[in-house]
């Protein structure tokens, strides 16, 4: 094969030179050969970090998607190369062409609509935390101690040393300002006294 594209090249050679354009796709052509794209023909396949059935699975990869397959070894696994992942995946399940892939459950039309031959959906396996659902404890939320006892009247002057049990309170009547509630509690805690009228 290497030959043939030599002897091309050769016959093609006085042309190329003769026309003074230098074509640049011959030379760039034996580079792209060197990537070997395989697409998986299952219904997923899952990526192991080690090229062996009990290792560590890192991701799936869908059916239909594109890999590019770095080394195939001869004990059966494939070292590939898909989206960020680095890792093996069983040979037998990548064939050459997106169009020699015959796994019956794989949606073409999404294939087809996110990407084509360049499809390639992974999606993580998590490895760290096992699949058991914790129950989360539930936490009980303490009532602040300020919010304690009942609703009290504050004049919002500024200056007042008392609350007041009810906005009715003839004292609370005079207030011009407007009014804050509060907790008996709260009130206590800004050094305020029951009103000597309506208590
Ligand atoms: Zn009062």
């Amino acid at each position: 094969m290497k030959k043939h594209l030599l002897l091309w090249l050769l016959y093609l050679l006085p042309f190329a030179l003769c026309a003074q354009v230098v074509d640049t796709t011959a030379q760039v052509a034996p580079q792209e050969q060197t990537i070997a794209y395989r697409y998986v023909n299952a219904s997923s396949l899952t990526l192991r970090a080690l090229p062996s059935a009990s290792a560590v699975a890192l991701a799936k990869i869908d059916g239909a998607g594109r890999v590019t397959v770095l080394a195939e070894r001869p004990d059966g696994w494939s070292k590939v190369q898909v989206d960020t992942y680095l890792g093996f995946v069983k040979s037998e399940y990548l064939v050459a062409q997106q169009q020699d892939v015959t796994a019956e459950t794989i949606d073409w039309s999404s294939v087809e609509a996110s990407g084509g031959e360049a499809y390639a959906q992974v999606s993580a396996v998590d490895v760290r935390a096992p699949q058991v659902t914790l129950a989360r404890p539930v936490v009980r939320k303490a009532a602040p101690k300020a919010s304690a006892g009942p609703r009290v009247y504050i004049c919002n002057n500024g200056r007042t040393e008392v609350y007041h049990s009810s906005e009715d309170c003839s004292a609370m009547r005079r207030c011009t300002y407007t009014t804050k509630v509060a907790s008996t509690g709260e009130a206590r805690g800004l050094g305020l006294r029951e009103c000597m009228k309506c208590y």
